[in-house]
């Protein structure tokens, strides 16, 4: 019998690219509110060195690959699964798309990557993607788009420390996590 390898999508933002800001956003707004004293709404111009810091940190800091794609690449590499990303990205994002799935993908190891380029709602473009690429697994951050999705496929959702409670059965704190889990997965393949 020929041995069915597993078909896994990825979400790209929070799942392969990882954002320090998410986590400390709850923590600046904070810091905001009562250290700097500032009206969260007001637009508001850094002063100092440090401040000029947090700022640039909060809003020109890009995302970067998550650890954990090392590990990714090999598993496709020894064909232990095949990979896809499956982002909701809108269209005007496309280059920008295109310049991480490069970053991320040097060797185009990945057997497809797609963005919704019809600016579709994000769960309904997912949900599409999962049904027509035949996934077995997505792999997703958001937990409202893990809730849509959970009927068509088996999601492992990436939480984060703000609904950390959330109890469901495929947790997973981070990508490396969820790779170790793919691993143990597939180890007899
Ligand atoms: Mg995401």
């Amino acid at each position: 019998m020929k041995k069915q390898i597993l078909k896994v999508g990825f979400d790209l933002d929070g799942v392969l690219l990882y954002n320090p800001a998410r986590i400390i956003r709850p923590i600046m707004s904070f810091i905001k509110r009562y250290i700097l004293k500032r009206d969260l709404d007001k637009f508001y111009y850094p002063k100092n060195k440090i401040e000029k810091l947090i700022w640039w940190f909060l809003h020109k800091s890009s995302l970067w690959p998550s650890p954990g794609i090392k590990e990714l690449i090999m598993l496709v590499k020894k064909k232990k699964i095949n990979a896809y990303v499956v982002s909701a990205r809108y269209e005007l994002l496309e280059k920008d798309f295109t310049r991480w799935i490069n970053v991320i993908d040097p060797d185009k190891v990945f057997s497809g990557c797609f963005y919704n380029n019809r600016n579709d709602q994000p769960q309904l473009f997912k949900k599409k993607m999962i049904k027509k690429l035949n996934l077995d697994i997505f792999v997703e951050d958001n937990w409202d788009i893990v809730n849509h999705l959970k009927k068509k496929t088996k999601v492992l959702w990436i939480y984060n420390i703000l609904d950390r409670n959330i109890m469901y059965e495929y947790k997973f704190p981070s990508l490396m996590t969820v790779m170790v889990y793919l691993k143990q997965l597939t180890i007899n393949n």
